[in-house]
């Protein structure tokens, strides 16, 4: 039995060696194989490295970060708003952002800040320069200069109720009070940016007064129109230019059932005269968000919605802010 399993052994090892030397032969056939294809490709590749041009190598560093241009200089008319990048401040104790001497909001993006820059219709047409500084207003780093372009508004006469003119004592007492409520409201804009995107015109109609227009009511009281109005007929739904804080719903003397908007980074819209209001105070409104009725309540001589626009305490035409931001 010994003997048989021995022999067993020795024929299963003769086996094993020969299918060894047999994998080994096919090894190196296949390796003779590859040599010869290898050897083909590096001749192939030698041959066209050959044709080709040697080019320099080039490392790319990938910067991720937008380029922005910083533009030394930009024009203002009266009444508009312009949108500015500005580089970040060499000096963080030195990084309010002022024009004339008058903070300026600003949002940090990535690569640059972003603010707005208006100029009051009433504007005395001097250049300005804008810059960073310390809250003493010191160690400046100057940004840009702004120059001013004039601009010709045109008049118009309109005929409204003369209590709206003229105004009784009780009535003059309730537009003093409610001009406090409004100084309150401007006051206190919420810093940091609430809009998205681009903002946009209340009501896509005919403009039935154009901002600026000097107004003279009733043959007597002149004043400036620094609102746009849309012919709008009572009960035409009016949505929100953009997203942000409901920050008044109520009736005022002046401009009736009126909304205010505070978007943040120091900008306000206003839409006066509604039939009836669809939102409350403190409430969150996003893009087109239903703010209320188009109608013709307080000092008005038809129905049509007004629609205000205030940025960095300046009454700005509503136009030029859609403008800056699409
Ligand atoms: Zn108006």
């Amino acid at each position: 039995m010994k003997m048989v399993n021995i022999m067993k052994i020795v024929k299963v090892m003769k086996v094993m060696k020969a299918m060894k030397a047999m994998k080994a032969m096919k090894a190196m056939k296949a390796m003779k194989a590859m040599n010869r294809v290898g050897q083909m490709v590096l001749l192939l590749h030698s041959f066209a490295c050959a044709l080709k041009t040697p080019k320099p190598i080039k490392i790319e560093v990938k910067n991720k970060s937008k380029k922005v241009e910083f533009v030394k200089s930009r024009k203002i008319s009266p009444g508009e708003v312009i949108r500015v990048h500005l580089p970040f401040a060499k000096n963080k104790s030195a990084n309010i952002f002022y024009c004339r001497k008058k903070k300026i909001m600003y949002h940090s993006f990535p690569d640059y800040n972003e603010a707005f820059i208006s100029e009051s219709y009433f504007s005395k047409m001097k250049s300005f320069n804008c810059y960073y500084a310390d809250k003493w207003g010191k160690n400046k780093q100057r940004l840009l200069m702004v120059s001013n372009i004039p601009k010709e508004f045109p008049s118009e006469r309109l005929r409204v109720d003369k209590k709206r003119v003229t105004l009784s004592k009780k009535d003059l007492r309730r537009f003093l009070r409610e001009k406090k409520v409004l100084n309150k409201v401007y006051a206190g804009p919420t810093e940091r940016p609430l809009f998205v995107k681009g903002f946009a015109l209340p009501l896509n109609s005919k403009v039935t007064s154009i901002y600026g227009s000097k107004r003279v009511f009733n043959n007597s009281k002149v004043s400036q129109h620094l609102g746009t109005d849309f012919r709008a007929m009572v009960g035409t739904p009016i949505k929100s230019s953009n997203a942000g804080k409901v920050v008044l719903a109520r009736d005022l003397f002046f401009t009736g059932n009126t909304v205010i908007v505070d978007h943040g980074l120091g900008i306000f819209t206003v839409y006066g005269h509604l039939s009836k209001i669809n939102v409350h105070e403190g409430e969150k409104v996003i893009p087109f968000s239903l703010l209320g009725l188009a109608g013709a309540t307080g000092r008005v001589s038809g129905p049509h919605l007004h629609w205000g626009v205030k940025v960095n305490g300046n009454w700005i035409e509503g136009s030029s802010l859609v403008e800056a931001t699409n």
